[in-house]
């Protein structure tokens, strides 16, 4: 069956409006996307100087500032002072990113308003500057800030043959993680509601690690930052019995069993995690539908019956040509901008509307 079978596509990570694919299948437009003309490099230095590569740079430095207490160690304190004046500025984005780590100093919306709820407390503030983020900047946040969204476009990055599941696959994938988000949401209404009640021992205690935010135990940002850290790590051969099921309790094995496998997934099928799974992003995803920022294409300029090198490049899989040219209002858009940094025709445009 065409629509359930899976297909790899080669994605050229070199120069901005690179070559096409040399596959790639769309269902209801031609089979082969058209190999553009070779273009001759009149700029070199748009080799480096590229919104892609500044992507990278915003994404490394956004990485080391969501944990940047831990640069107090090696540069002078002005740094991690820079970082506490963002978060002063702007202490969440709609990001994933826990603020119980020993060195985080930004938080994610996401995993602030969980805990503000199971404390009995409505998240009136980390709640509406989400709105006011996501409503302007749609989900660029994800793109370009997120920690774990910039793990998975690294781990991609070194493969040209990315798989892209078939629309139909991709659409019951992506409800993974709506119903993710309908559990969590569950869970910590209770949670907090009993708080605000003042009958919540027994439900804390029956969900235990689940508790307070009941995505962190699965959550990849709280992992990485709060839980690997907090472990007694062996130095030294002779205390590697450290790794034991008596020290390093299974539950721990198998969050980073879960890390290990979104970093290792991430090389054929870009930003799974984000795609399928993340209720945050779902739930972002939300507001940031009908962003003042977002993609259109030129209808002058756009050659959708004979190019499809938006989606194949397109990290999040979004059938780019199904939406109408003025404003393509898609949930699931993060503004990486790949897709207008590797159009031939430079159809893709950003719009202000
Ligand atoms: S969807 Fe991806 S980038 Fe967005 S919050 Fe979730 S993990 Fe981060
Ligand atoms: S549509 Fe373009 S900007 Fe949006 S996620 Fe896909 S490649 Fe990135």
């Amino acid at each position: 069956m065409a629509e359930e079978s899976e297909r790899s596509e080669i994605i050229e990570e070199g120069e901005e409006q690179s070559e096409s694919p040399e596959e790639s299948v769309v269902d209801d437009v031609p089979e082969k996307a058209e190999k553009p003309k070779g273009r001759k490099i009149s700029n070199p230095l748009g080799l480096i100087f590229n919104t892609r590569m500044l992507r990278r740079v915003v994404q490394i430095f956004f990485f080391l500032g969501i944990n940047a207490y831990i640069l107090t160690a090696w540069f002078p304190e002005a740094i991690t002072q820079f970082w506490v004046d963002f978060r002063n500025l702007l202490p969440t984005l709609p990001i994933i990113a826990p603020l119980e780590g020993e060195f985080s100093v930004i938080a994610g919306s996401f995993d602030v308003m969980q805990r503000e709820f199971t404390s009995g407390i409505f998240p009136f503030f980390t709640l509406g500057a989400m709105v006011i983020i996501l409503t302007i900047l749609g989900r660029s946040a994800c793109g370009w800030v997120c920690p774990i969204g910039t793990i998975q476009d690294f781990a991609a990055l070194p493969n040209r043959e990315k798989i892209r599941p078939s629309p139909g696959t991709e659409k019951e994938l992506r409800r993974l993680k709506a119903y993710i988000l309908v559990l969590v949401l569950f869970f910590t209404a209770w949670v907090g509601i009993t708080v605000a009640l003042g009958t919540s021992e027994a439900i804390k205690e029956a969900m235990n690690i689940f508790a307070d935010a009941a995505f962190d135990p699965f959550n990849p940002a709280y992992i990485l930052f709060v839980v690997v850290p907090s472990q007694q790590w062996p130095d030294s051969f002779s205390n590697l019995w450290l790794l034991g099921f008596n020290y390093m309790p299974p539950m721990v094995w198998l969050q980073m069993i879960f890390v290990a496998l979104i970093v290792i997934v991430s090389y054929w099928f870009p930003r799974w995690f984000c795609r399928w799974i993340c209720p945050a992003g779902w739930f972002y995803g939300i507001f940031s539908r009908d962003a003042l920022i977002g993609i259109g294409r030129n209808p002058a300029r756009c050659t959708p019956d004979v190019c499809n090198i938006c989606e194949v490049v397109c990290p999040m899989n979004i059938r780019i040509r199904r939406f109408p040219y003025q404003h393509m209002h898609s949930a699931d858009c993060i503004m990486c901008l790949d897709c207008r940094s590797h159009c031939p025709n430079k159809a893709i445009t950003l719009r202000f509307s």
